[in-house]
């Protein structure tokens, strides 16, 4: 066992903690878009991996958020019912999380049920809708809410008419006379108002309907009653907040806590469970029911889960000892001052309900037998599209769906964990997308890993040839500075810091690469080279790398858990990677396991060209995916085995004949080969192509190739190719060598030997 690490984990939490991890919870009138997964729905899911391999257990809650105004509004323009909008885009989302690698099924941990699991619920629930329904009711029995008289628009028709909430009114903004500004604000300039502020406001559906203010009545909760303990708790959060947290949070609590109407004109959504016939043609606030959902899908879930109907309460209840789960909700920055003041209100409004107080009593924190407050709330900034938001509204976006039938949901989780938007706003485009996987995640830990098994299947033995070769005593320095690479991305990762975390486990496979190339252990393979000078150190480094690639397997698998399975199999073992242990990664007594099956390398690299040029299509083919379903691609939902990207091109362009023979190819030797001076990946190559002088090439080989490997091979180069400087080395022609488009680059050479400067056509 790695005990060091295992210590480690005790000042921030004991394994077998219950750790209760909220999710945001999706609007469900769109797909999703690359925005939301970096803001809202990979962090937990790394968080969710990274504390069940921690031993903890973990509860994940989340689900459609499925009523409100936007989505009627659709319905209504598309002349198609609420319900058929969030059963579509409830399916797609939950389809697409999965697709991710999102940890939502099984619902059940595969350790039991006292360990825990997911629940993607949806807030069109029954059960969902009874819980809110009688939460409302000890709410409004502990006299949290009052009643008062409002104005709003109302449509006359024919049939009796209707009030019109806010999205359904439009007209001119009073701060800046813009028209088509909504009932309550201005999307133009941004300015909020009261509705009959609007100038000549009309009925966004039915603008020649008459329309008319009237009374209507609502309800709303006291949150001004809970301003005292908000404050405190705030204050008792300093230390763990976020910046963006904290900020937002003060400016909430700065203007003083009003009470908030939960209550609407509105059919589409929970009904109101009072009797009275005023309340009737009207539902409960979307704002109030779905922020209940990380209770409701807690109590849901183990009411169709559990052994028995409060489970739920080990993740949610502060226990009569004192003994607190830990409460962590991700989101995005917008939705902050829902987490820290509107839901900790409604948990403290519960509690107060809950222990029979009631209008006239004192608001406090929750104690031991109360529902718990938040913990942290690690919540992000904004991924841009370049430069501009990611918005469903505004269909500027990549849509997840479409964006794993095209790629590796590995790509993706890759290339938004390293840019995560942690602390500030960052950028996805599609150049630098391209940049990152193949240099970092192929060219840094895919190369690596690969170079490591592929060695390995090179030597002669029974089961894990490399097995004889691990050597503890050799290896003791590797050891304790791997195990320090980790203890960093622990580290990063109990303060949820992903970004960070994940450089740290890159940088892990990056010492692997260190170790390997300056050991060659190639050089030892055969089994007559086993006993000479130098062999046992530079084989028993390849062992440790194997050990390395064991370990990665184990680091990464909350951030790119694809891979890290196949990974896991190609080193020969048999679990899944999701049910193996953190502290399993440095036990360097572990079995080295073996699998005859050749490896193949984890990822293939990605064409920028071809990326643009389909990205390009879908511009000009417009037409067909506008409206609203830019979830062309989704259609029947699995994904294709053949990924697009790597298709030939369909147009070939010809060369003519004497083109081709104006490029003059030659053969020659490889004589030495040193390192660029000022390039990382770049070598440089001397050729004795059969002249006195020779000639000197730059190859960005160095990925695949060691210096030892290529001297003395006899390649093919273009020698008419112009001379041309290479960060301030003259380069004077270019190596043949074959790509398979998959990590694979290998350099074209001669059948049999013949003299260097002969011509090839
Ligand atoms: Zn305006």
């Amino acid at each position: 066992m790695g005990n060091t690490i295992f210590k480690s984990f005790l000042p921030w939490s004991m394994a077998g903690e219950h750790v209760l991890i909220c999710v945001a919870w999706p609007y469900a009138n769109g797909p999703l878009h690359l925005g939301h997964v970096a803001g809202c729905y990979l962090p937990p899911d790394i968080q969710f991996r990274y504390e069940r391999a921690r031993g903890n257990r973990v509860l994940l809650v989340s689900g459609s958020d499925e009523h409100g105004t936007p989505i009627t509004v659709s319905a209504e323009q598309q002349g198609i019912t609420p319900q058929q909008i969030v059963d579509k885009f409830h399916a797609i989302n939950s389809q697409a999380l999965l697709d991710l690698g999102c940890m939502w099924e099984p619902n059940i941990d595969a350790r039991g049920i006292d360990h825990g699991g997911a629940l993607f619920n949806r807030t069109s629930d029954e059960r969902h809708k009874e819980i809110v329904q009688d939460n409302f009711l000890s709410l409004m029995k502990a006299g949290l809410f009052e009643q008062k008289t409002m104005q709003q628009y109302y449509e006359i028709r024919e049939d009796g008419g209707r009030f019109l909430p806010d999205r359904y009114v439009e007209g001119e903004c009073p701060n800046c006379s813009e028209d088509g500004a909504r009932g309550d604000q201005c999307d133009s300039c941004g300015a909020t108002y009261e509705a009959h502020e609007l100038e000549k406001p009309r009925s966004k559906m039915n603008p020649e309907a008459k329309i008319e203010i009237r009374d209507t009545e609502h309800l709303f909760y006291r949150l001004d009653r809970f301003q005292a303990c908000l404050e405190e708790h705030a204050k008792a959060r300093q230390g763990v907040w976020k910046a963006n947290v904290k900020a937002m949070t003060k400016q909430w609590l700065e203007m003083g806590l009003r009470p908030r109407a939960i209550t609407r004109d509105l059919e589409w959504g929970i009904k109101i469970p009072l009797e009275d016939s005023e309340w009737e043609g009207k539902c409960v606030y979307v704002w109030f029911e779905a922020v209940q959902g990380y209770l409701s899908c807690a109590k849901i879930w183990s009411e169709r889960f559990g052994e028995s109907a409060d489970d739920w309460k080990k993740w949610w209840h502060i226990s009569k000892d004192g003994t607190k789960p830990r409460h962590l909700y991700f989101l995005g920055k917008d939705n902050i001052p829902f987490h820290t003041v509107i839901w900790p209100s409604l948990i403290m409004g519960l509690n107060h309900a809950n222990n029979g107080l009631g209008a006239a009593d004192e608001i406090t924190l929750p104690g031991p037998g109360d529902l718990h407050l938040e913990d942290n709330i690690p919540a992000m900034e904004y991924l841009m599209l370049a430069g501009g938001q990611f918005s469903k509204s505004r269909k500027h976006a990549v849509w997840l769906p479409s964006f794993l039938e095209r790629f590796d949901g590995d790509t993706l989780r890759y290339y938004l964990g390293i840019n995560m938007p942690e602390n500030h706003d960052t950028d996805f485009n599609w150049p630098d997308f391209v940049a990152k996987i193949n240099s970092e995640l192929i060219g840094h830990y895919g190369n690596f890993v690969h170079r490591v098994i592929t060695l390995a299947h090179r030597l002669e033995g029974v089961g894990n040839p490399l097995a004889q070769f691990d050597n503890p005593l050799l290896s003791e320095e590797w050891r304790s500075k791997v195990e320090s690479l980790l203890l960093d991305v622990e580290e990063s990762l109990n303060k949820h810091r992903y970004k960070e975390a994940l450089r740290g486990v890159m940088s892990i496979a990056q010492f692997g690469n260190q170790l390997l190339q300056g050991s060659t252990p190639w050089k030892y393979l055969k089994p007559e080279s086993h006993a000479q000078e130098g062999a046992a150190e530079s084989l028993a480094a390849l062992a440790f790398s194997w050990r390395i690639s064991r370990l990665l397997a184990i680091a990464t698998q909350p951030f790119i858990p694809f891979s890290a399975q196949r990974l896991w199999q190609s080193l020969g073992e048999s679990q899944e990677i999701s049910q193996v242990l953190w502290s399993d990664a440095t036990d360097w007594d572990a079995e080295m396991n073996w699998t005859e099956t050749k490896p193949v390398p984890l990822f293939k690299r990605l064409d920028l060209d071809e990326i643009l040029e389909y990205e390009n299509s879908l511009v000009e083919g417009q037409t067909e995916v506008k409206n609203d379903d830019p979830i062309h691609a989704v259609k029947g939902s699995k994904k294709k085995e053949v990924k697009k990207m790597s298709e030939a091109p369909e147009g070939t362009t010809y060369l003519d004949f004497n083109t081709f023979m104006e490029v003059e190819l030659r053969v020659g030797t490889i004589s030495a080969v040193d390192e660029h001076p000022n390039a990382d990946k770049l070598y440089v190559v001397s050729i004795d192509d059969g002249s006195k002088e020779g000639r000197t090439v730059c190859a960005g080989l160095k990925e695949y190739y060691s210096a030892e490997q290529m001297t003395g091979k006899q390649v093919v180069f273009v020698a008419n190719l112009q001379p041309r400087k290479l960060r301030g080395v003259m380069s004077e022609g270019m190596m043949l060598a074959a790509d398979d488009g998959q990590g694979g680059v290998n350099l074209v050479s001669i059948d049999g030997s013949i003299a260097n400067g002969s011509r090839v056509r």
